[in-house]
């Protein structure tokens, strides 16, 4: 097992006009509505959004790396993990446990910077009881029930069982669409993308966000 605990390296904190405190930028979605592929965009074209990287139990599927896609835990080292304290928040999904490791959350988000969470709905519920003001919920839609049926058949991870149990899951995480504060429709991949990017543009820019602004406007009224 990777180690989990370890913080990855942050950006050094803003300062003067542009510190602002970080956010947590949470997707969550069916799968197969396009989740993972915004979320990997997204980090691309943005510095300053890092993706927190979840412990999970499942099997790893071909060509995800332990670290990097998730932690891939034994159901013992996971449980250790939630029984110390170590998960800001923990849920079974598809009959696995899936978790978010706490300190490089945490740690991010104290030099202002913001972590994006491919979570589920019962995630976003523990955050928004834990964090709520630094949090920001997006969920995405898809088109419709075939081209959700369709994109968890092309992608070809996982049996037909597997698939099918995906698919009664579906209808289950959309019953929450109404507790976040965004919703997409996946049905334009470039179009979403640049959605999810107009979001988070404008939470980074909410008044309460911006910790340097108040020592910008003194300095701003002293010269007037
Ligand atoms: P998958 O097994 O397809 O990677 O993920 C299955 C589901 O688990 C997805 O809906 C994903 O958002 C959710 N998930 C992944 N990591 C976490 C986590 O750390 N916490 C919670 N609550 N859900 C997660």
């Amino acid at each position: 097992m990777s180690d989990v605990r370890q913080s990855a390296s942050p950006p050094a904190p803003a300062e003067g006009i542009a510190r602002r405190r970080g956010l947590l930028f949470v997707l969550s979605s069916p799968s197969g509505a396009g989740k993972t592929t915004l979320s990997r965009a997204l980090l691309t074209d943005d510095p300053d959004i890092a993706m927190s990287v979840s412990v999970t139990t499942r099997a790893a599927r071909a060509g995800e790396v332990d670290g990097r896609d998730y932690h891939f835990l034994e159901v013992a080292d996971f449980e250790r993990m939630r029984d110390s304290g170590d998960l800001l928040e923990w849920a079974p999904v598809h009959g696995n446990f899936y978790g978010t490791p706490r300190l490089p959350v945490m740690d991010r988000l104290a030099l202002g910077s913001d972590v994006m969470f491919d979570i589920d709905w019962q995630g976003a519920q523990q955050l928004a009881d834990k964090v709520p003001t630094d949090l920001v919920r997006v969920f995405i839609l898809p088109p419709s029930a075939a081209i959700l049926a369709e994109r968890l058949r092309k992608r070809g991870l996982d049996d037909e069982a597997v698939v099918a149990r995906r698919l009664a899951g579906a209808s289950i995480e959309i019953d929450h669409w109404a507790e976040y504060d965004y919703v997409l429709v996946n049905d334009d991949f470039a179009e979403t993308l640049e959605r999810l990017k107009t979001i988070l543009a404008a939470e980074r820019l909410r008044r309460a966000r911006q910790d340097g602004l108040a020592g910008f406007v003194a300095e701003l009224q002293r010269g007037l």
